[in-house]
């Protein structure tokens, strides 16, 4: 496989700009690994923006960055396109690259942009962002364009890729700037990886957690409401409510206990905690009685003042407390999408305050908990260790102790872990948690987060072993992250196909006739006491469309009445996912339920 670039200071270089600076590192070759994939896809962008230059003369390009799916590429047009017009940018897009087009670096001073690119207000938006004295140019046949590399050193390279869907997008991404179009693509430089990849896209597409809500009669979302706010359906909110159950005891079996915060708070707690400086954009204010307010962002402050509401001995820690909180937080209207990004939800949110000497044990309890969890989910996970960012508040001193704190707990307890350098919040390192769905997708859910940042605001103490006021350690910690995220994740995850234990309904009685009516009610009944959801289908249609209609609604057990059952006591069970048919007595199928419910006992 030929080299396209080099790797020099944990930085990508192509082959041109490796010869111009003079560079030497590690190769780079075209074999699908991370760093050749962002050199080929971010040529890919360059090559669809030629093709649209040759298709559409006017189109003025503002940036093509290489994304975690991909690339794309924001530009202006006349021209109104849709995803009909991507079949033709592809079939250009063949053409540009079967010609072998040299891909060539030169440099230019900022005089000379300024003069080649004066009536085009994109790249002059571009260059707002850039500071340096030289600037670089990358040229492909009569394509120019601004732009720091990588790329491939021909466009012959560019192979096997595809143009996945058309998108408008705020320039610059900035809510009060002119929606611009922007093209998403992916490439590979393999055609078996592009196969695996486009399936993987149609199987998210049939499992799209928006497309199953709404079949499912999970939640809803209507514009008079307002949007990002979701509206739980009755089988959403049994499904919730099921999982609320299960995390509940499994929060009490640890020893955490469950409080409740206020949702809106005098603004002066914002500006204790330090969001009123740092986060005041994403949050909602109201004025009471001349006094601001603002609606919590996070639970964080709610469970501080609990903590001191009275005297804490050293001998309480740790002392953990969890809340299912609900939350406001503004999030641009382009960026809402179902249930995984809303402005109001609710997390599984607990804080636990502990000694300096307490973290470690502290993070390994909690990751014990984040693998129970996930495992009941069939979720894989891994763990992510960020570091300080650029805004943050706090001593160098505490991000030092606390990161390496982290980092050592883990690496005591063998749990692999990857670095996000700068990914920290604004005040502490912190674990992100990332699950891999049944289609190879990953997801940030959970985090846990190191802070002695606010404790020290907001002057939370405890007493001592020598009967001395100190200050404690408050981790931040959840688990799904937010019930809403974590239902959309869990149901393009399973396809709808609910595990028993949280399956919003469970069972569905089908009575043969009538008669048989009583004897479902009755077991239907059962259920209840159970804690078990039933549904019984005694409308005036076949059985077989009956069982249609059951399956369709994916529940996991369908029981037939007919005489016979009346009469011995028993039931015909349907398992729907095993396709088994068995008869069992009435005892030994609520015995069985039980079971299965109680396997989610964590
Ligand atoms: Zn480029
Ligand atoms: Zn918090």
């Amino acid at each position: 496989m030929e080299p396209i670039g080099i790797l020099s200071d944990g930085q990508i270089y192509d082959l041109q700009t490796a010869e111009a600076l003079n560079l030497s590192g590690e190769e780079v070759r075209a074999d699908n690994s991370p760093e050749s994939l962002e050199i080929l896809r971010h040529s890919c962008a360059h090559l669809m923006a030629q093709a649209i230059k040759e298709l559409y003369p006017d189109a003025k390009f503002f940036v093509g960055p290489v994304i975690k799916e991909g690339f794309y590429y924001d530009f202006k047009v006349e021209a109104k396109i849709t995803d009909d017009d991507l079949k033709k940018i592809e079939k250009k897009m063949k053409e540009l690259a079967n010609a072998r087009l040299p891909i060539t670096r030169s440099e230019i001073t900022r005089e000379t942009f300024f003069e080649t690119f004066k009536n085009d207000e994109l790249k002059l938006k571009v260059i707002e962002r850039i500071t340096d004295d030289t600037l670089t140019m990358y040229t492909q046949g009569d394509f120019v364009d601004l732009c720091r590399g990588p790329h491939l050193p021909n466009t012959r390279m560019i192979r096997t890729f595809k143009l996945t869907r058309v998108a408008g997008a705020y320039l610059a991404g900035d809510e009060k700037n002119e929606m611009i179009t922007r093209i998403y693509g992916i490439a590979f430089f393999d055609k078996k990886e592009m196969h695996d990849y486009v399936r993987m896209l149609e199987e998210a597409q049939k499992r799209d957690h928006r497309k199953l809500g709404t079949e499912l009669e999970l939640f809803a979302f209507n514009d008079e409401v307002g949007a990002g706010l979701p509206l739980w359906l009755p089988n959403g909110a049994r499904l919730r409510s099921k999982l609320e159950h299960i995390l509940y005891t499994a929060h009490r079996v640890r020893g955490y206990q469950p409080v409740r915060g206020p949702e809106i708070l005098k603004s002066e707690m914002w500006k204790t905690s330090g969001h009123y400086a740092n986060y005041k954009e994403n949050m909602y204010f109201t004025t009471i009685d001349d006094q601001e307010y603002g609606l919590k962002p996070m639970n964080c402050i709610g469970h501080i003042q609990i903590f001191k509401n009275k005297l804490v001995s050293y001998k309480d820690l740790p002392i953990k407390f969890f809340e299912y909180g609900v939350v406001h937080r503004h999030e641009m209207s382009g960026a809402m999408h179902g249930l995984f990004r809303v402005r109001e939800f609710a997390q599984d949110d607990a804080h636990i305050f502990c000694t300096e000497n307490q973290v470690k044990d502290v993070i390994i309890e909690v990751l014990e908990f984040v693998d129970a969890l996930m495992k009941m989910f069939d979720f894989k996970f891994e763990i992510e260790v960020s570091t300080k960012p650029e805004k943050a508040i706090g001593s160098d001193e505490f991000w030092e102790k606390t990161t390496k704190g982290i980092m050592e707990a883990l690496d005591e307890n063998n749990i692999p872990y990857g670095i996000d350098e700068g990914g920290g919040a604004f005040y502490g390192p912190k674990i992100d948690i990332k699950i891999t769905d049944a289609i190879g997708r990953k997801w940030q859910c959970g985090t846990v987060q190191v802070d002695m940042n606010l404790p020290e605001r907001f002057k939370a103490e405890y007493i001592n072993a020598e009967g001395e006021k100190e200050q404690p350690v408050m981790i931040h910690r959840a688990i799904l992250g937010s019930f809403e995220r974590f239902i959309g994740i869990l149901t393009e995850h399973c396809a709808g196909e609910f595990p028993f234990a949280i399956a919003p309904t469970q069972v569905i009685f089908i009575p043969l006739a009538d008669d048989h009516l009583d004897y479902a009610k009755e077991l239907n009944k059962e259920l209840v006491y159970n804690d078990i959801d039933g549904e019984i289908y005694s409308m005036n249609e076949s059985l077989n469309k009956r069982v249609r209609m059951a399956e369709k609604r994916r529940v996991p057990m369908i029981v037939v009445i007919g005489d016979e059952e009346v009469k011995n006591q028993t039931i015909a069970l349907r398992n729907r996912r095993t396709r088994e048919q068995t008869n069992i007595s009435r005892q030994e199928f609520m015995d069985m339920l039980n079971e299965l419910k109680n396997g989610s006992r964590i």
